[in-house]
């Protein structure tokens, strides 16, 4: 395995943790970067397993010696951060790591390491990924009409920054996602069997049907987008 760093970003609620979840069972080989945040565990999130929460004191002082590989404070409100050792780890165990990082995050990343492969998850709608914050919400008892507001509006500045990463993939239906990123994986390791046509088709170069309906329903502008007949490269 060569060591790819796989940077996937996402409106919050878009399903980012779910498909991950499922392209692990599917991709051997594939770390998972466990973040460091500063907020308050959600429903059944354990220590550990989906962040190392820990407290603002804590996170600063790893900001100072030094110890992520990128760092930012999301929401305007809790940090979250990439710790180096992850990056060591994944290294160590001959093994291709995923980031999953706010965009400000992702661009220090891009910045720092520009081999790393971006990935930008979108939500069909926001619509759907209203719903889909308020299902979550539910289901973990922790409904704050507060949080769910903050998300949505955070989300359409998000996928502005769509353009800046390599692929894009947009969330619908899960197995066809799942499916999509998969082929994105196994293409960057440079396997061609059967993958190559669909990781092309997310290229954000590809502009796809798919991804211009979504950016559409967020208003974001089609200023950066080829015309429908000229596919750029
Ligand atoms: P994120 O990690 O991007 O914040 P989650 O993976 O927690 O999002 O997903 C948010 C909610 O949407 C969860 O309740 C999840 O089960 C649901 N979900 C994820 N992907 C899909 C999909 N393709 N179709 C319907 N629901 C989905
Ligand atoms: P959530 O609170 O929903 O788990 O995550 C909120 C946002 O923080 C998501 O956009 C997620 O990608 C981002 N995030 C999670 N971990 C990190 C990290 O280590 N660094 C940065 N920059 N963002 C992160």
């Amino acid at each position: 395995m060569a060591g790819i760093l796989f940077i996937i970003s996402a409106p919050s609620g878009s399903g980012k943790s779910t498909l991950v979840a499922q392209v692990r069972t599917l991709v051997e080989g594939l770390d998972f970067s466990i973040s460091y945040t500063t907020r308050a565990p959600r429903g059944s999130e354990t220590d550990g397993r989906e962040y190392h929460f820990t407290s603002r004191e804590n996170f600063q002082r790893m900001i100072a010696d030094k110890e992520f590989l990128e760092w930012a404070e999301v929401f305007g409100k809790d940090y979250y951060g990439t710790a180096l050792s992850a990056l060591d780890h994944a290294r160590a165990a001959g093994k291709d790591l995923l980031l999953d990082i706010d965009v400000q995050g992702a661009k220090q990343v891009m910045q720092r390491m520009p081999e790393a492969v971006s990935i930008f998850i979108l939500p069909p709608s926001p619509q759907v990924l209203e719903m889909r914050l308020r299902n979550r919400s539910e289901a973990e008892h922790m409904t704050s009409e507060d949080v769910i507001e903050r998300r949505l509006q955070q989300a359409r500045n998000e996928v502005e920054k769509v353009w800046e990463y390599k692929y894009a993939l947009v969330n619908d239906v899960l197995d066809q996602a799942t499916a999509e990123m998969r082929a994105i994986v196994l293409a960057e390791r440079g396997i061609s069997d059967g993958v190559t046509a669909m990781a092309a088709s997310c290229r954000t170069t590809t502009a796809s049907l798919r991804l211009r309906a979504a950016l559409h329903s967020f208003s974001v502008g089609a200023a950066a987008l080829p015309p429908m007949d000229c596919p750029r490269a």
